[in-house]
């Protein structure tokens, strides 16, 4: 029997979160003096009936992110103050760094299962500090197959699909969660959507997508300081065509996460109207749905 699954977004931004380290731009001076901060794509998933809690990624700010997630589900003082397990698409900075936080000098867990890829658990088991985690018995690994849907916790079925993204260290996932009424899709980082839309949004009712970018003047402009070859994204002006030439096999609810700090719809403006206007949004920190 499926269980009555809770998904909360913990966080939307790209690795760097806003503000970015170094950067002088208007996007995140505003969030400086302002005091704004987005932290990196961030999602757990609840079992209400087991009251059990999977992390979808361990991002550098999994500490507040933990935090906030108890805080959302009013917890009780001093009841609990982790997740019983975590699952990482894959080994860029702002996906699976927070484990650091689950070692020694930190949380100093006691085998947290980390669900991940075998190519994510050589990177975890074969270079300092995280084999110091694995070593140290504060995760323990459990890898699974692209393709093949696994339970990482009782009543939670996630299924891993491999999608096209800089593989220098690791492959890298999308997760599709199936709940009782509907099914999530969380895919944070992707090179080009290319044949893989439909079979990645078949059957989902609520997709978080890659939204790094948001057009191609944005990119050209980040491009122009940084290698534009060596951050392909498809951008949300691209992204929202895609999905609209699927018509009524589109998803209804899409989210855009995993924001650049310099993504226009992340500042207001024209660029966030033109995606409300089209029938897409933003996720948002804190946002709870049913699934
Ligand atoms: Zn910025
Ligand atoms: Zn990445």
């Amino acid at each position: 029997m499926t269980s009555q699954l809770e998904l909360f977004v913990l966080g939307v931004a790209q690795d760097g979160g806003l503000p970015h380290l170094g950067c002088t731009q208007p996007c995140c001076i505003n969030a400086r003096q302002s005091g704004r901060v987005e932290t990196p794509a961030c999602i757990a998933i609840r079992n209400v009936d087991t009251r059990s809690l999977l992390l979808l990624e361990a991002t550098p700010s999994i500490t507040s992110q933990v935090a906030l997630l108890h805080a959302l589900i009013g917890t009780s003082h001093g009841e609990k103050a982790m997740v019983d397990a975590i699952a990482i698409t894959h080994a860029h900075t702002g996906h699976y760094t927070g484990l650091m936080h689950l070692g020694k000098e930190g949380a100093a867990t006691d085998q947290v299962p980390v669900h991940v890829s075998t190519a994510v658990a050589n990177v975890l088991q074969t270079n300092a500090p995280w084999s110091g985690l694995v070593d140290g018995n504060h995760i323990a690994l459990e890898t699974f197959e692209p393709g093949r849907t696994f339970e990482p916790l009782q009543g939670i079925a996630i299924e891993p699909i491999a999608v096209p993204h800089r593989d220098e260290l690791s492959d890298t996932m999308a997760f599709k969660v199936h709940g009782a009424h509907c099914t999530a899709l969380f895919c944070p980082d992707i090179d080009a959507w290319g044949c893989m839309l439909e079979p990645l949004l078949c059957g989902v009712d609520v997709a978080f997508i890659d939204g790094t970018f948001f057009d191609d003047a944005e990119l050209d402009q980040v491009g122009s300081r940084r290698d534009r070859q060596s951050i392909p994204h498809p951008t949300m002006m691209d992204t929202m065509l895609s999905i609209e030439s699927m018509g009524k096999a589109r998803p209804r609810d899409v989210r855009f996460i995993h924001l650049n700090h310099s993504n226009a719809t992340f500042h207001g403006g024209r660029a966030a109207q033109e995606l409300a206007d089209r029938g897409f949004r933003v996720a948002k920190t804190g946002d709870r749905i049913d699934l």
